[in-house]
């Protein structure tokens, strides 16, 4: 079975919730005709209920950026798995590079973050992706293969096809500074061989998404690879006229 592209934009701490109305007013009849391609926009916690009611009944679906492990408890500040599905959320960001640099996230939290965003039917899209000094150093492989086996050690095998890896390599994040099409499909190539390690039909069905600087201009040339199935995009995904535009690019 073919698997549908995903282009997921990720507004990082960008947008108050008017804004994040006004997008996607401007956003809803740019993707309309999209039919065969899955749209998410992840947003900040307090945009998600307005930007749910504003998606409603399109092809939009909202996710958020982060959440924590536990169902509920003491952890102040923190927004949990049950909360986000109740609310209309449909998926998550989790181990996005910003989170695991500046905030710690460990992938000992990761082990447990993806499989409780299963559990509660949301998506997870688990971000993985070597430095420059790792890519250098010729250290991209294993450190896809020590981020794999970690962060989804948790996910029972008849889960594995519902996870969406991202593969962002950090140089590539916000710099301009974009995969070649050769290292963005050897990479999520590599990526979908560790999930055949692990499952061979989980591997076919899992979504592995390429991010890091893909813009309207680069977009055809990832988005066409064998093994990309669909983009995590920052900077580009923050005006709606350039985001349909990558979309449209998933077809
Ligand atoms: C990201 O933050 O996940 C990302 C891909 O950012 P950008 O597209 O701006 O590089």
């Amino acid at each position: 079975m073919p698997r549908t592209p995903l282009v997921a934009g990720n507004w990082k701490m960008h947008k108050t919730e008017r804004e994040a109305e006004e997008y996607i007013h401007a956003l809803l009849p740019r993707v309309a005709a999209l039919a065969s391609v899955d749209l998410a926009l992840c947003g900040p916690f307090t945009d998600l209920r307005a930007m749910i009611d504003s998606a409603r009944g399109s092809r939009v679906d909202v996710y958020a950026q982060n959440m924590h492990e536990q169902r509920e408890g003491a952890f102040t500040g923190e927004v949990s798995a049950a909360m986000l599905s109740e609310l209309g959320v449909r998926g998550v960001v989790l181990g996005h590079c910003e989170r695991r640099e500046l905030f710690g996230e460990s992938d000992r939290a990761l082990a447990l973050k993806v499989p409780a965003a299963l559990r509660a039917g949301l998506t997870p899209i688990l971000c993985v992706g070597e430095t420059e000094a790792e890519r250098d150093g010729a250290q991209t492989e294993s450190k896809l293969r020590r981020q794999i086996a970690a962060d989804l050690v948790g996910v029972p095998e008849d889960q594995l096809a519902h996870v969406v890896i991202a593969y962002e390599p950090i140089w590539a994040i916000g710099t301009g500074r974009v995969a070649t099409p050769e290292q963005a499909q050897q990479a999520v190539a590599f990526i979908r061989a560790l999930i055949a390690g692990r499952d061979g039909a989980a591997a076919e069905r899992v979504r592995i998404l390429y991010g890091g600087s893909v813009n309207p201009e680069n977009a055809a040339d990832l988005l066409g690879l064998a093994d990309v199935d669909g983009a995590l995009v920052g900077g580009a995904s923050l005006q709606a006229a350039s985001f349909a535009e990558i979309a449209g690019a998933a077809r």
